[in-house]
């Protein structure tokens, strides 16, 4: 993850990307952001800013070996701490989980404690970083680093460790060489305040309205108008923002949009959801979102002849703009409307709508990705 990638907060990154090129970066720092102020995204580009090996004045490069190995979290010197739910014996410490913290972090990450409980289905239970976790993280940073660089332990919400934290406190004290510690938190409150007395402290505010209409505009379709005003609403939590943008459009739109998302991102777990929900909306409702998504596409194939004027209103408007400015191509279009229209007949024929859906959701990938 890039700091571009990252929305607004301009000074916290100038801060950092200062402190590495003046060669004064902390053992162990803390970075302290409410939820959807993005503290956990900022933490993984400055992470990738140090370990970058062509790193330009004010971000990473996004392509190096390093970059690569940061942003797809598989990189052997950068561990990932945080707090999990306690189910039997299946997860004892981090590694147990890191598959599905890989996944939920790379698709959002600016997910909150909530979302990833969720992710573990485990909604119910309380999360909690427990001490064979801490032990672990003393064994991994005693170890030599694999790439011959820093080692990295990123802590995310230090306030699940609870008293056992105070584990920790030597080696935040006397980190081995080339080790960093980066605490990322929401609350000062629940951290221990011996935690936080040993580390360089850095608060990120919410992010700045313009920063978040913009985002919204580029990341969710929203107009001008919708992201200014959704931007206003939710005070600089971006979260908050995108759960909000989710109810400012019509319901196919919605839907739409998601599968869309899904397809051109080929989240295939995501889309058996999908498929489970719309098929909800039973053999007529499905009919009709099918026939919206073929008229959007038509829409789309014909705006680069005649314009988007007259043809839509409102989020729609954008939403086929913005559509069109991904330059799919009229074949691409086509093979896309013909899947829409095959599951239409199929769905006329009274199959059962999850399969129909979800094969039709393995179309639309072929079809996206049709040279
Ligand atoms: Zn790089």
């Amino acid at each position: 993850m890039k700091f571009s990638s990252v929305i607004g907060q301009e000074g916290p990154k100038n801060r950092l990307i200062h402190g590495v090129k003046t060669n004064r970066v902390a053992h162990a720092q803390l970075i302290l952001g409410s939820e959807g102020s993005g503290n956990l995204a900022l933490a993984l580009a400055y992470i990738q800013y140090l370990l970058c090996k062509q790193k330009t004045d004010n971000d990473s490069c996004g392509e190096c070996g390093t970059c690569r190995k940061v942003s797809a979290l598989v990189h052997p010197d950068v561990h990932f701490t945080f707090p999990f739910p306690k189910k039997k014996d299946e997860i004892e410490q981090c590694s147990d989980a890191y598959p599905q913290w890989r996944e939920a972090f790379i698709d959002d990450p600016y997910l909150n404690y909530g979302d990833w409980m969720q992710q573990m289905n485990a909604e119910n239970k309380q999360g909690n970083i427990p001490s064979k976790e801490l032990r672990s993280i003393i064994k991994k940073v005693s170890l030599k680093s694999f790439e011959g660089g820093m080692k990295i332990c990123l802590i995310w919400l230090p306030e699940y460790m609870g008293q056992e934290g105070n584990i920790l406190l030597k080696l935040l004290e006397e980190p081995p060489d080339q080790t960093l510690f980066l605490l990322v938190g929401e609350n000062a409150d629940d951290i221990l305040s011996t935690i936080i007395s040993r580390t360089q402290l850095m608060r990120i505010a919410p992010i700045l309205d313009s920063d978040m209409a913009l985002a919204l505009i580029q990341t969710e379709g929203l107009s001008d108008e919708d992201a200014s005003r959704l931007a206003r609403v939710a005070q600089g939590n971006y979260r908050l923002a995108r759960e909000l943008a989710k109810e400012a459009t019509s319901p196919h739109l919605d839907a739409w949009r998601q599968w869309m998302s899904i397809c051109f991102k080929r989240k295939m777990v995501e889309a058996f959801q999908w498929s489970d929900d719309t098929a909800t909306m039973g053999r007529e409702g499905i009919k009709s979102f099918l026939l919206y998504g073929i008229q959007v596409l038509r829409t789309c194939a014909i705006i680069p002849h005649k314009g988007a004027e007259g043809l839509w209103a409102g989020p729609e408007l954008d939403f086929v703009v913005k559509f069109n400015t991904l330059n799919i191509g009229f074949t691409k279009i086509e093979a896309m409307v013909e899947v829409l229209e095959s599951c239409m007949d199929e769905i006329e024929r009274n199959g059962n709508a999850k399969v129909i859906l979800m094969d039709a959701s393995y179309a639309m990938v072929r079809a996206i990705m049709k040279k």
